[in-house]
């Protein structure tokens, strides 16, 4: 059995507290023990990630990028292994898997552009008598990382490269459900051969997570998970003066125009509704279609979605692995009753899948679909997480995007149509920070920012790209004058 370390200074390092079991959601089977490190130890890791920062700030940038470039090449050779290791821990299929090691390795690529991003501005003669001012970009130390679990790998890499491009140090504290898949990745870090405690990983739950939020030495947190947990990170960052990104829930609407192509819409919704169970923040979680559609829309989805595959995670005929957990299980059929409960249609009931042992064990919930879903509804209110979708109709564009606006969370949102003008209304009025038009609820690559609005974010800096380089680094502005010798 596999117990996890910790990664301080450039050491793997014994963890002195209990350890807690990680399951396989597939089968039940137990993949690892993950430490519930105590404080001391992520205060140490903060201690060696100050004291790195002290030469890893004056190293050239062209250096600190090397390490990228050779980064990129040990994840590309070790994608099989980290991508097994996502679906054995995350239940996510092989192609949800490598999706997610494609954008990480794609924010290693973006962050190697440091040398040109990091760049400062000048500006000559802002004052009569040769007097000059200039922007210059300046890392600011010690940042923390806290992942959620349902991208293992993906999540820190919307920081990570940037960080280390940008001459920051780090410390990481990924899901203490999943924690097997940046265990293997820091073996990857570890042959990099960077300056001891420029990078650190320290394994735990959220008191663990705590000295990243209270010592004074941590510069920046980087948050992405629930909007309760979002909203507790940004209050004690912000009382604690450090800077913070905090991302959030979701619940992403896909409106569907008369003039769509329904099979084409059934496509895209199959894999955005049901992709990793559900439980992207990027899942279309509820379906808004014209009065002229929604009938065969409906029956066309329903019929669709009865043809989605549950199963081990690591089979290659899988579409759908299991939730992470039996209390994720639990959580979502609750949900379900109560969609049952407040008046919703159930369509196509996902709860009683059956299937064969060993994934008897597992934390299945097959593919669930509610019609005449209502505002008022907590299947509409709320984040399921999971393999669960609602569809609604709304009498046209201007009552399908007050519904967006009136959300609560404004991550994603999609819309089906050929007509340009609705596409523009959509695109101009939609409350959400990631949009697409005529595809399912899209993830941006990572030379855009990834984030959404209300209470999808806490803070003003996304993911992703340029807007990280900015969250990492300081501009100092400075202004100059020399005498001319006599
Ligand atoms: P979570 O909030 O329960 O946990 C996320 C991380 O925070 C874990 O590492 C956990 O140990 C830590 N944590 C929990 N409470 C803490 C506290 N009080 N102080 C410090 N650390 C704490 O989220 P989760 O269940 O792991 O992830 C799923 C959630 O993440 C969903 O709501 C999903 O929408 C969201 N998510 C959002 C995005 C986005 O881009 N907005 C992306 C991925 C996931």
């Amino acid at each position: 059995m596999q117990a996890l370390k910790n990664y301080i200074a450039g050491q793997w390092v014994e963890s002195a507290s209990a350890l807690k079991d990680v399951y396989n959601p597939s089968n039940g089977e137990l993949i690892g023990q993950v430490p519930l490190s105590p404080q001391s130890e992520m205060d140490a890791a903060i201690d060696a990630a100050q004291e790195a920062f002290c030469s890893w700030r004056l190293t050239p940038v062209s250096v600190r990028v090397s390490y990228l470039f050779k980064f990129y090449q040990l994840l590309q050779e070790d994608l099989p292994e980290i991508s097994r290791l996502i679906s054995i821990e995350g239940g996510k299929n092989k192609a949800d898997s490598d999706a997610e090691i494609k954008r990480m390795m794609q924010n290693v690529e973006c962050a190697c552009g440091a040398p040109m991003l990091l760049a400062g501005e000048k500006l000559m003669d802002i004052a009569s008598g040769g007097m000059d001012g200039e922007v210059i970009r300046q890392p600011l130390g010690v940042f923390g990382i806290i992942a959620p679990f349902n991208f293992p790998g993906m999540v820190p890499f919307w920081f990570m490269p940037y960080a280390l491009a940008a001459g920051d140090t780090l410390v990481i504290k990924p899901s203490e459900q999943v924690p097997l898949t940046m265990q293997r990745i820091f073996t990857l870090i570890d042959k990099l051969g960077l300056p001891a405690g420029v990078i650190n990983m320290v394994n735990g739950d959220k008191d663990t997570a705590a000295p990243l939020l209270e010592n004074p030495k941590v510069k920046g947190v980087s948050f992405v998970g629930n909007t309760a947990t979002a909203k507790k990170i940004a209050m004690a960052c912000a009382a604690n003066n450090k800077r913070f990104q905090a991302l959030g829930s979701a619940k992403n609407h896909t409106i569907v125009m008369p003039d769509a192509d329904l099979d084409r819409v059934v496509k895209a919704l199959l894999t955005s509704c049901f992709g990793c169970a559900g439980q992207r923040c990027m899942a279309t979680s509820l379906v808004v279609a014209m009065p002229e559609v929604y009938d065969e829309l409906v029956a066309k989805f329903v019929e669709a979605a009865k043809g989605v595959v549950a199963g081990d995670a690591l089979s290659p005929d899988t579409d759908m692995g299991p939730v992470i957990s039996a209390a994720a299980k639990e959580r979502i059929l609750g949900l379900i009753e109560k969609g049952i409960a407040d008046g919703a249609e159930l369509l196509l009931d996902g709860r009683n899948l059956q299937l064969p042992a060993p994934l008897d064990k597992g934390h299945f919930v097959g593919a669930t679909i509610f019609g005449n879903v209502t505002k008022d509804m907590a299947i509409y209110q709320e984040e399921i997480f999971g393999p669960v979708v609602g569809v609604m109709k709304a009498a046209n564009l201007d009552e399908a995007l007050a519904l967006i606006r009136d959300c609560r969370f404004g991550n994603g949102a999609s819309i089906f149509t050929q007509n340009g003008y609705w596409a523009r209304q959509f695109q101009q009025n939609a409350s959400a920070g990631m949009l697409g038009i005529n595809v399912g609820i899209p993830a941006p690559v990572a030379y855009f920012p990834f984030g959404g609005e209300k209470e999808s974010i806490y803070g003003d800096v996304k993911a992703q790209g340029r807007d990280v380089f900015d969250f990492m680094t300081q501009r100092k502005v400075v202004t100059t004058r020399f005498f001319a010798e006599d």
